[in-house]
């Protein structure tokens, strides 16, 4: 291959991003990072349940040792609950997650921010113990040097997963805690926001608070919101036009890719998934 084409391929590979979802989880994080490097990926973002946190030296060395670097972690656990204990519980644990963060070299936890407190109907209260949640993780971001990047899940999600659902309403509540950025930002995923008719001027209005960006795609006829999400290009969304909206806010980090797909792309070879989701990024995102 000649060199230009060599330096061109190596330059996008900082462009793209696997979120380990995308896999279904079914390898250690060491292989998984081995199979993306081979695949043209530059950047992974893994999940708790895939992290040693006892001892994450161990992994964070797997995956540098893979050629990549870690771009975010997934994620925080719910900030809204019936007690007092449950919800300090949350706080403690969100707290080893970004510890854990920082010794991956990550740059964000992100955040889903979890729906309303268990058996409550109070989406208020709920909201208030989430954002009060947030503002108790600020010391250990700045001792951490992590930042949160919340993440609005789509309305569906409102009642178990997550009150936080919409751009506009993450760059309020980012306002709202934080006015100088220092320490939380925004994920942007298609998934979430790509029915919101406020999404442009929501994006833009967020700006530099834009930290992330994931990709799958909405299928029309999905079986159901949490574990059929499409592949890039399978489904409804626009994602060229979302990915002009996300890099005029100045974002120049990589796309990445996040796709649970129970029956469909956790069954398929990861070399295959990983080949396709890199066709995909070249093509429709
Ligand atoms: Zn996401």
């Amino acid at each position: 291959m000649e060199p230009v084409r060599l330096r061109e391929l190596a330059g996008r590979s900082d462009r793209r991003c696997l979120n380990t979802a995308t896999l279904g989880y079914r390898e250690p994080v060491a292989v998984t990072a081995q199979r993306a490097a081979a695949a043209g990926f530059g950047w992974i973002t893994p999940w708790r349940r895939e992290i040693d946190e006892g001892r994450p030296a161990r992994d964070a060395e797997a995956i540098r040792a893979a050629g990549l670097r870690v771009r975010s972690y997934c994620r925080t656990s719910y900030l809204a609950h019936d007690s007092e204990a449950a919800r300090r519980q949350a706080i403690d644990d969100n707290r080893r997650a970004l510890e854990a963060a920082a010794a991956l070299g990550a740059r964000e936890l992100v955040a889903v921010v979890g729906g309303l407190a268990d058996g409550s109907r109070d989406i208020d209260g709920s909201r208030a113990q989430i954002l009060r949640g947030l503002e108790a993780l600020m010391p250990a971001i700045e001792t951490t040097g992590v930042k949160i990047a919340l993440e609005p899940l789509h309305p569906f999600y409102a009642a178990d997963r997550s009150l936080l659902n919409t751009i506009a309403q993450a760059q309020a509540w980012c306002e709202t805690l934080d006015r100088e950025g220092r320490y939380f930002g925004i994920a942007v995923d298609a998934y979430h926001v790509w029915w919101d008719p406020l999404l442009a001027p929501a994006i833009a209005g967020a700006g530099p608070r834009v930290r992330a960006f994931h990709v799958s795609d909405w299928l029309r006829h999905t079986q159901e919101p949490l574990l059929d999400r499409g592949m890039m290009g399978d489904g409804v969304v626009d994602l060229k036009r979302l990915r002009a909206m996300v890099e005029a806010t100045g974002f120049d980090g990589p796309v990445e890719v996040e796709i649970f797909s129970r029956d469909r792309w956790w069954k398929e070879d990861p070399d295959v998934v990983l080949r396709t989701c890199r066709e995909r990024l070249e093509t429709v995102c």
